[in-house]
């Protein structure tokens, strides 16, 4: 069954447009974090970033930079960028997209309240598990 992204980029349900080209589409987040949140969108049906070949991933990196760039001229504001990846990470749509949110108020993204910490040696462990190359 088709995504709904993919729906979106075949007209089946509406959305509002904002950029269009071959491989790409962006449209205007139906439940924005603020006005003109964006979701930018490659028509291929990836689930998610690790499904695409790394030269689609940064070709998308590309119009997620031009429409970010656009948004900060005409805008003049902080852009926040994300893109969730698998259910753990936030997604809802399994279909590959970057969020572009332009910040015009100054509401907290995230709530740092409720960030876990490390003690030293945890932090330690970790950092040994996790360096690499
Ligand atoms: P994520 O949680 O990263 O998968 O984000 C999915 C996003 O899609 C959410 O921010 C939704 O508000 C947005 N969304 C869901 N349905 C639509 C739609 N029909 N048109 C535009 N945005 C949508």
């Amino acid at each position: 069954m088709s995504s709904l992204f993919t729906k979106i980029i075949q007209r089946e349900i509406p959305a509002s447009i904002i950029y269009e080209d071959e491989n790409h589409i962006a449209f205007l987040d139906i439940n924005p974090m603020e006005k003109w949140h964006t979701l930018v969108v490659p028509k291929k049906e990836y689930e998610t970033i690790f499904d695409m070949p790394e030269w689609e991933f940064l070709e998308l990196q590309k119009i997620v930079y031009k429409i970010s760039k656009h948004y900060e001229n005409i805008l003049d504001c902080g852009i926040n960028i994300l893109q969730n990846n698998k259910t753990v990470a936030g997604q809802e749509v399994m279909h590959v997209h970057f969020h572009v949110i332009p910040r015009l108020e100054k509401k907290a993204f995230l709530n740092h309240d409720i960030w876990d910490t490390y003690s030293d040696r945890e932090m330690q462990a970790y950092k040994e598990k996790l360096t690499f190359g």
